[in-house]
């Protein structure tokens, strides 16, 4: 399987290969990187992440950990922890993120309240409020 995505402003793109699980990540760190109550993954083997286009800006935020973004429009792409054989990228900038449906979440202990309700009992509308 080859999946295709890229950041907003479509200065970067990327291809996977292989897509491994896929999960909702609920610590902070995650959540101040997107600006969201909590952040979707895929991981992938580090050999299976190809940057097709563009450049990403890196910020190390932790010892031995980068998290890549786009430097002109600030989508956040990858997670790489220097020690692990796989890296992790973001479910939502995949073009077709439903083709990997999340099956667990991970760092429940600082989950928001609002990201275990997530859309339940809330009025939904299918684009903005009226
Ligand atoms: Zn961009
Ligand atoms: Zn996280």
């Amino acid at each position: 399987m080859v999946v295709q995505g890229g950041c907003l402003c479509g200065a970067v793109r990327y291809r996977l290969r292989h897509p491994r699980a896929a999960y909702w990540c609920h610590c902070t760190m995650c959540r101040r990187a997107s600006g969201s109550a909590a952040l979707p993954w895929v991981s992938v083997a580090r050999g299976d992440f190809e940057l097709v286009q563009g450049v990403m800006t890196t910020y190390a935020s932790s010892a031995g950990v980068s998290r890549d973004f786009c430097g002109r429009c600030g989508s956040p792409i990858l997670f790489d922890m220097a020690c692990e054989d796989a890296v992790d990228v973001t479910l939502g900038t995949l073009d077709q993120p439903d083709l990997l449906p999340p099956s667990h979440h991970i760092w429940c202990s600082t989950n928001l309240e609002m990201a275990r309700t997530l859309g339940s009992g809330l009025p939904r509308h299918a684009g903005e409020a009226p």
